[in-house]
């Protein structure tokens, strides 16, 4: 009988730190051997093989399209993929790049290099505004049991679902004290679960990495932080990972259907 060909995979990275490819890598052997169940075609960190462009099932992508070049390989890599999976936060929500956006971005540029002629500034644009994304992988960087948990499930050519519960129902699994409690502010209620709470564990507020809840209440926690921090103080956390504009499209929404 011939062997069942196995699905093709390419995991891409686009202007990033690469950080969210080595958590997959720090997973080691449970990595590989996921892996065997896949054609790995392009994954720069483990192999230098040309990638020779043929049709793929999944393709993966992490980090900001900001180039020229990052655009045409996303367009290209959806154009060959079934299904496309985001990994990371830059990817998903514009994450820590994004802040520029909301700045003056001669100003932010002027820090960053010494001479900026000739340097382009194009705005973050999250992976999303250019192409179909048929799942997420949240986090900065990802939860790598995260990914074997659902990574069979889209060999399998399923998309899955994440559970739409907060940080919180992790966060007191394990026993915390709420951070709230001690008026200290944490975004942990609105932010989608799955990171098994490690901000909060550590005594540090969740600042919101994996991204917004789907039903998650925006008003209910900003009255709750009103005591804790400033609209400021709020603004300046919620851009650190790119929920900032989310935010503000969730409540455009909310305020349309109030109408
Ligand atoms: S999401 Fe975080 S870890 Fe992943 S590429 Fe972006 S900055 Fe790096
Ligand atoms: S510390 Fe944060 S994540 Fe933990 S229960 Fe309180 S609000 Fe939720
Ligand atoms: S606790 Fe919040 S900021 Fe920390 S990893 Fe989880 S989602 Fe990200």
């Amino acid at each position: 009988m011939p062997e069942k060909q196995k699905p093709k995979i390419a995991i891409v990275s686009l202007t990033s730190c690469e950080g969210c490819q080595f958590a997959l890598l720090d997973l080691g052997e449970k990595f590989l051997n996921l892996m065997n169940q896949a054609e790995m075609v392009d994954l720069r960190l483990l192999e230098d093989e040309e990638d020779k462009g043929e049709m793929l099932d999944i393709g993966i992508v992490e980090g900001n399209p900001v180039t020229d070049d990052n655009v045409k390989t996303l367009l290209n890599l959806r154009k060959r993929s079934k299904l496309l999976a985001v990994l990371g936060n830059c990817a998903a929500m514009g994450g820590i790049p994004e802040i520029k956006n909301y700045h003056n971005r001669e100003t932010a540029l002027k820090h960053v290099y010494k001479y900026i002629q000739g340097i382009n500034n194009p705005e973050i644009r999250e992976v999303d505004n250019f192409v179909k994304v048929d799942f997420t992988f949240p986090g900065c960087p990802i939860t790598g049991e995260e990914f074997l948990k659902y990574f069979p499930e889209l060999i399998a050519g399923k998309v899955p679902q994440i559970p739409d519960q907060p940080v919180c129902v992790e966060c007191r699994k394990k026993g915390n004290r709420c951070l709230l409690l001690d008026k200290k502010p944490c975004f942990g209620p609105m932010i989608l679960g799955g990171c098994d709470a490690v901000c909060p564990t550590s005594r540090m507020m969740c600042q919101g990495c994996r991204g917004l809840r789907p039903k998650g209440n925006l008003d209910a926690m900003r009255h709750t932080l009103k005591d804790m921090m400033t609209d400021e103080e709020f603004e300046n956390t919620a851009e650190i990972y790119g929920l900032k504009d989310d935010i503000e499209f969730k409540s455009k929404i909310k305020n349309q259907n109030a109408k």
